[in-house]
């Protein structure tokens, strides 16, 4: 039996990209899933699908925007009794938009980079983390970028999240030290996902742009540096990953 078969995973986010790939692979590995998302719809599509192929494990879907506090308080009560015991937290719900100078930058972009990457993971987290220590067991995942380790022009409300994703998380690592919960932060470079089309407000030719002269990384080698993350054995945290696409300067 594969150490994640059984265990109940809440990933955030989980209707595209990183967190859609971080579904199948924890599906694959036989884990129960929480998936949540704004578009509800395309989590219950995903939820169907991985109930069909593989009938074994237990999925619920939950609509949850992070912003709204009210529907994160909500998310334990509203989980079935033999979801509750969270073993895996996938912090992954995030955006970039409206990129520019911070001069320019508008409050709409502030407050919803800010909400969604920052307040939205800490509310998720603080709503998470009594059932952990309770337990005495978990593992907390949290997605940060290289944005978070390096800085560009045009990207400070982005970069500023990501540093405080990473802050976040190495604050964790100290305050859950005499704990057996495990923290990881996985800062990735440039993934393609419709992470980019949202950059540019729906833009596909600009976004595509993006990629130009490298091959991006996918969802899925993301996806499988998180599962390999959790499947460690319990004394081993992985507590920092870098990944890179080769070739990204
Ligand atoms: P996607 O745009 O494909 O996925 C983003 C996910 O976040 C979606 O499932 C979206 O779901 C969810 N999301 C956005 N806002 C909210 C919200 N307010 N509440 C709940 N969920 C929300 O992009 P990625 O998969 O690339 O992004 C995933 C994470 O990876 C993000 O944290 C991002 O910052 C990070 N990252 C991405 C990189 C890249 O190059 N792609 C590089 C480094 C880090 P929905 O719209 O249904 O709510």
């Amino acid at each position: 039996m594969g150490r994640l078969e059984g265990k109940n995973v809440l990933i955030t986010g989980a209707s595209s990209g990183i967190g859609e790939a971080c579904a199948k692979e924890f599906a694959k590995s036989g884990s129960n899933l929480i998936l949540t998302a704004r578009r509800i719809e395309l989590v219950e599509k995903l939820g169907k699908e991985f109930s069909q192929k593989y009938p074994s494990i237990k999925i619920f879907t939950y609509q949850l925007d992070v912003r709204e506090k009210a529907k994160v308080d909500q998310l334990v009560a509203a989980l079935p009794s033999d979801l509750k015991n969270i073993d895996v937290l996938v912090n992954n719900a995030g955006l970039v938009i409206g990129a520019d100078k911070i001069e320019n930058v508008t409050t709409e972009t502030i407050d919803t980079i800010i909400d969604t990457n920052v307040k939205g993971l800490l509310h998720v987290t603080r709503t998470i983390l009594p059932i952990m220590k309770e337990r005495q067991k978990g593992h907390i995942i949290n997605i940060g970028s290289v944005s978070g380790t390096q800085v560009y022009a045009n990207g400070g409300v982005y970069c500023a999240s990501k540093h405080a994703v990473d802050a976040i998380s190495r604050t964790l690592l100290l305050e859950l030290v005499d704990t057996p919960i495990r923290v990881t932060q996985i800062n990735p470079g440039m993934v393609e996902t419709e992470f980019s089309v949202v950059r540019f407000g729906g833009d596909k030719a600009k976004a595509d742009k993006v990629y130009e002269g490298l091959q991006p990384l996918t969802g899925e080698d993301i996806a499988e540096i998180i599962v390999f993350a959790a499947s460690r054995p319990d004394h081993v945290n992985i507590a920092d990953v870098l990944v890179y696409p080769v070739n990204q300067g």
